[in-house]
């Protein structure tokens, strides 16, 4: 199997390291900012007068689920643009609803909403529990907490075969609203439960804080299985999140790693909302990006139209999962674009712009892996099936940048246990270093 080097299986443990600290997108953003404060970023608060200096290492956060952090280049960044690598922090799966407590034949039960695309099915009979933020009131003030429940409160409980008999001929089909609430715990059916102390008690409890002092949340269902190794080989990882935690760890690790100050900016986004179309004041499509770029490039001693030639001089890499090729199903991809885990990076390619990816991007990525000897590989939906999309072209449409879709190989996205390659992140970060620290992109 190709690039499993030691150096490649620590890279993979510590993308599981990443993935396990980061149940929600909010706590994704925790680990990259305790990552990025212990290798000498500084925070910035949008608010406030930013005095960026050339080689400085900066950070700054939106809603808490959304993070951009950069290192000042050698030449004033209009000069020279800046690398920019986008990834999004958020993964499909369960949001709990405002009075989401109700009591039914027996049980205390929880109201869920879907967030994005997940796999239903998979969230099924497994050990669930909460995490995300809260905001409390404390000592006058609003103030947000992260809250994690680590003990398997709740389950989304498959029907019995002998009540499902043809289940496993035409698949497990769940209705939203009636068959995914999970059961919470035993209760009389005639209990009248306030819908939202039932809630505020079990955070309270974990926060240490009361129950009236708890002010509103977001809370989202979590899998309390830890990602780990897997395969004969350990050639894979199996786990939640890996669309898209494992490119947000991708591209920070290569950031950290970046040696000597480049002459550009080097620059990581974590975007959130992705699952659900990248429209929120934290995702893709909000002006977040281009406020930070625009502040970036303007900084310090500048000539006229800083932003627009800075921006002419910026090239973004847009990462985030890659279908491989599933043995049981392989006539579901392109039989010329069967990406294999453990591979190397790919280049996602869409002639419906569904990703940005064009000639020009496909040869600036393709050289940057000559360059650290990695392989490369091409990913193109089957043409007659609707083909996702990610930040690529959004990012492309907002600032007007030339962007190319990469991302690594894997099955089962969006599952709650999903499964990537182990060699392949280790791969993929020595390419974005070297994305970073290239002085010029189209020599070869
Ligand atoms: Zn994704």
């Amino acid at each position: 199997m190709s690039g499993k080097t030691d150096r490649a299986m620590k890279t993979a443990k510590d993308l599981l390291a990443f993935i396990n600290a980061s149940p929600t997108a909010y706590h994704a953003v925790i680990e990259t900012r305790n990552r990025l404060n212990n290798s000498g970023y500084k925070e910035l608060n949008e608010e406030d007068e930013w005095r960026l200096e050339a080689g400085g290492k900066y950070y700054t956060s939106r809603s808490d689920t959304a993070l951009i952090a950069w290192q000042m280049g050698k030449q004033p960044a209009w000069e020279s643009g800046i690398r920019l690598i986008g990834a999004h922090s958020d993964s499909p799966g369960f949001r709990i609803k405002p009075n989401a407590a109700y009591t039914k034949a027996g049980y205390l039960q929880f109201g869920i909403e879907v967030y994005g695309g997940p796999l239903i099915a998979s969230w099924t009979d497994r050990d669930l529990s909460i995490a995300g933020r809260v905001l409390v009131e404390k000592a006058g003030t609003i103030q947000a907490m992260p809250v994690w429940i680590k003990r398997p409160i709740l389950r989304i409980a498959q029907l019995a075969i002998h009540l499902n008999r043809k289940v496993n001929d035409e698949g497990l089909v769940l209705n939203q609203q009636q068959h995914i609430p999970p059961i919470v715990t035993l209760s009389n059916a005639d209990e009248v439960v306030d819908r939202q102390s039932v809630i505020n008690d079990i955070i309270s409890e974990e926060l240490q804080v009361q129950p009236e002092n708890i002010v509103s949340w977001e809370l989202e269902l979590i899998d309390l299985q830890p990602g780990q190794l897997g395969g004969l080989k350990d050639d894979f990882i199996f786990s939640g999140r890996i669309d898209n935690l494992a490119m947000c760890h991708a591209q920070l690790v290569a950031l950290q790693q970046v040696k000597k100050t480049p002459a550009a900016t080097s620059m990581m986004v974590m975007f959130d909302n992705e699952e659900v179309g990248s429209n929120t004041a934290a995702g893709g499509a909000s002006p977040f990006i281009r406020h930070v770029v625009q502040r970036v490039l303007e900084s310090g001693k500048r000539p006229d139209h800083a932003f627009q030639r800075g921006l002419a001089k910026t090239f973004c890499i847009s990462a985030d999962g890659a279908h491989a090729v599933h043995p049981n199903y392989a006539e579901y991809h392109d039989s010329q674009h069967q990406v294999q885990m453990n591979g190397g990076p790919v280049i996602k390619h869409s002639a419906r712009e569904r990703y940005a990816t064009d000639s020009d991007t496909t040869a600036i990525f393709k050289t940057l892996c000559k360059d650290v000897s990695v392989p490369v590989q091409h990913y193109i939906h089957r043409t007659d099936l609707p083909c996702g999309s990610t930040i690529g072209p959004i990012t492309a449409t907002n600032l007007g940048i030339p962007v190319v879709d990469v991302g690594t190989a894997m099955l089962s996205m969006h599952s709650v246990r999903e499964t990537c390659g182990s060699a392949d992140s280790a791969m993929m970060i020595k390419v974005l270093q070297r994305f970073f620290e290239k002085e010029d992109l189209w020599k070869v």
